[in-house]
């Protein structure tokens, strides 16, 4: 399972599990009532639902959790899990904060492996944000604002609902990480990383790395509040 700050990564780590290795990782598509962005198709990206759609089937029981954020209801469908369990496969998850503590939850260890997911610093985190041109300013903020906590959050909650933290810095070692732990710490091919290996820290490691991460986005937000307000 992958959980991450909005513009951590799990999208495109998601999507190259799924390409890279179609046989072994499969996707559970969630459910959410935000709006598509460009290129999401229904059932690919999301299935797309009305509120009272999402609320009928949350009734039914038909999550295994859901929850909101910023505003929309994001959630797993029990369908979605249990169809590409069935098939033999991984599920790859990709969830906020809330959903992971809850899927831990319904799968304890060893059953599922929860990675959070950061860019190699919070600047990053911001640029690629930006770069993908999917919010807006004040939506930015916003999601900077939910990072912070999520990323505090998570730095409570390693070793207990979190395994590992994965610093997304060149994708391609990211992805052979994810692989490798899936499988059991095994070297997902290529290896050459030497001391690098960002899914194999000590769990203090870990914390202090997401000690330091809170506290450089949290002055990165406050510049970026000044430079927002200089502008209006
Ligand atoms: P999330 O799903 O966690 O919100 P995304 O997968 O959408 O994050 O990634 C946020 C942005 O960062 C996207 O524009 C994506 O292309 C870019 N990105 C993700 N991983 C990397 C990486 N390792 N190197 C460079 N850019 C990346
Ligand atoms: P986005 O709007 O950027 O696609 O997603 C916003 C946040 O919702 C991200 O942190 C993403 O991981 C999370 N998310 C997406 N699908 C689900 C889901 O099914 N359940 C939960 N709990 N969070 C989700």
């Amino acid at each position: 399972m992958l959980a991450a700050p909005s513009g951590g990564g799990k999208t495109t780590i998601a999507r190259e599990l799924r390409t890279r290795a179609p046989e072994t990782f499969g996707y559970s598509v969630s459910a959410t009532t935000r709006k598509a962005r460009p290129g999401e198709r229904d059932g690919e990206a999301y299935h797309f639902l009305t509120r009272p759609e999402f609320e009928r089937r949350r009734e039914a029981g038909e999550f295994l959790e859901a929850t909101e954020y910023a505003g929309e209801l994001y959630g797993t469908l029990r369908s979605e899990v249990e169809q590409v369990l069935r098939s033999g496969k991984h599920v790859v998850l990709d969830v906020e904060v809330t959903g992971a503590r809850q899927v831990r939850k319904a799968y304890p260890r060893p059953a599922s492996v929860v990675l959070f997911v950061i860019p190699p610093s919070p600047r990053v985190l911001i640029e690629r944000l930006r770069k993908r041109r999917t919010e807006s300013e004040a939506e930015l903020s916003r999601r900077i604002g939910i990072a912070t906590h999520e990323v505090e959050t998570a730095r409570r909650e390693i070793g207990d609902v979190y395994d590992r933290v994965l610093v997304n810095d060149d994708l391609e070692t990211a992805v052979r990480e994810v692989i490798a732990v899936v499988q059991g710490g095994r070297d997902g091919g290529g290896g050459g990383d030497g001391g690098r290996d960002a899914a194999q820290r000590a769990p203090a490691d870990m914390t202090s790395l997401l000690s330091d991460f809170v506290r450089q986005l949290r002055s990165e937000a406050a510049q970026l509040k000044q430079s927002t307000g200089r502008s209006r």
